[in-house]
Formats: C-alpha cells, structure tokens, sequence
C-alpha cells in the first residue's frame, strides 16, 4: 500500500473508531470513569478531519503516523490520550522515510510501539490494559512476518481480540480501574478492546480493498 492508500486505511480506522464510542463507554463505565469512549472519540474524529484536510500531504508513511500519534495525543487528554498517542508516534519514528506498507513495516511498527508505550507508562502485558492487546498482536506480527499483508493483518487482528479478552481474567495495576482491584475481574479492558478495534478495522479495510 502507498502512503496515500495508507492515508485511507488509517481514515476507514478513524471513522469505525468514532461510530465505536457507546461499546467503549459502555466497557469504561465497568471499571473506569466511563469517559474511555469519548476520549477515544474526540481523538478519532480530530484525526479523520486532519485526514480529510487537502493540505495535508506526508510525504512518507512514518510521518502519517507520527502526526496521527501528535493529534491524538493534542486531542484525547486523558490516560489513553498518551497511550495511544504515543503508540503512533514511537511506531510511526520507526518507519521514518517508508514508501510501502506491507506486513514488516507493520510489525516494526508495532514493535516499536510498543516499547513506546511501555517506556512512557511501564504496563506490562499481565497488567490489564491496552498492552495485552498490543503485545499479543506484536508476538503474532513478528511469527507471520513473511506473510502477505491481508494474510498477516488478519491473524494479527485475531492475536489482539484473544490479548483484550485475557484481560477478563486479571486485576488492574494501572489507571482508574486500579482501585476497583479484584473487582475489575471479569471485565474487559477497554483501552484493550481499543486496541483490537484498531486492528481489527485495519484488517476489514485491507480485506475489502486488496
Ligand atoms: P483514564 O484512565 O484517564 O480515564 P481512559 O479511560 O481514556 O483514561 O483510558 C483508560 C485505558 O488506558 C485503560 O483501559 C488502559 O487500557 C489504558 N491505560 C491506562 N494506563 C496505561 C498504561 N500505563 N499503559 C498502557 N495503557 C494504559
Ligand atoms: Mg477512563
């Protein structure tokens, strides 16, 4: 895919993101302060208008992602705000200069985003939160390396939704839900389910459009 395909994919995710709110509020309302679905919708929804904006033209994939990450993160507040915000900019630096997006850049992307994320807010997967997701979905990145882009996307897309359930079963350590302890059990993360929804929308636009 080129950068202006990628510019696509990355607004088909914007656009789900935004219709995905009342799911997301719903699952923060659980075990946060409810105001996940929102943040998530107030960042998607800036970032599908920088997108629809003629004026912006990156001239490479690493710098669509980077600015993505520097709006969401200008545009969310909140924990997820940083999160995912950081997220895009650590993986987008990663990929600096990249013509094509294909399932290595994909995995370095995450790969890198990941390490971006822990490195700013220290979760580690086991904790409850987004980095379940991340992390399933780069160990599966880095196993399918070498297979086509819908292929690999697909089977990354799955690794994150099993990584954002796994989180059912654990006590949050960080954020809001840290104070409900045992009692954030049995409830998904939603900043987990955030970060399967992104994939898994990426995986529908690249299936629909291949
Ligand atoms: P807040 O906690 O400020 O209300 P949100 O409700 O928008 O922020 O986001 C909560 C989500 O942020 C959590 O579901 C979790 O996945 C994610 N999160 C919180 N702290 C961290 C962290 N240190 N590392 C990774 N993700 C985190
Ligand atoms: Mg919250």
């Amino acid at each position: 895919m080129n950068v202006s395909e990628t510019k696509n994919l990355l607004l088909y995710i914007a656009e789900k993101m935004v219709e995905s709110e009342p799911v997301l509020t719903e699952l923060d309302l659980k075990i946060g302060d409810g105001d996940h679905g929102l943040g998530m919708q107030r960042g998607f929804a800036a970032v599908r208008d920088l997108l629809k904006t003629e004026t912006f033209q990156p001239k490479d994939i690493g710098e669509l992602f980077v600015t993505v990450g520097t709006k969401m993160m200008s545009s969310m507040g909140g924990a997820s705000g940083a999160i995912f915000g950081t997220l895009f900019r650590a993986g987008g630096k990663a990929i600096a200069g990249t013509e094509t997006f294909d399932t290595k850049i994909l995995t370095q992307f995450l790969s890198a985003g990941k390490e971006g994320v822990f490195n700013r807010g220290g979760a580690k997967p086991g904790d409850k939160t987004m980095m379940d997701a991340l992390a399933a979905a780069t160990s599966k990145a880095i196993a399918v390396q070498n297979e086509s882009l819908v292929d690999a996307v697909d089977l990354i897309a799955i690794a994150a939704e099993q990584g954002a359930e796994s989180t059912k079963d654990q006590i949050a350590v960080f954020g809001r839900a840290k104070s409900l302890g045992e009692r954030s059990l049995g409830h998904v993360d939603p900043g987990a389910v955030s970060m399967s929804f992104i994939l898994k929308y990426m995986s529908e636009f690249i299936k629909n459009n291949k």
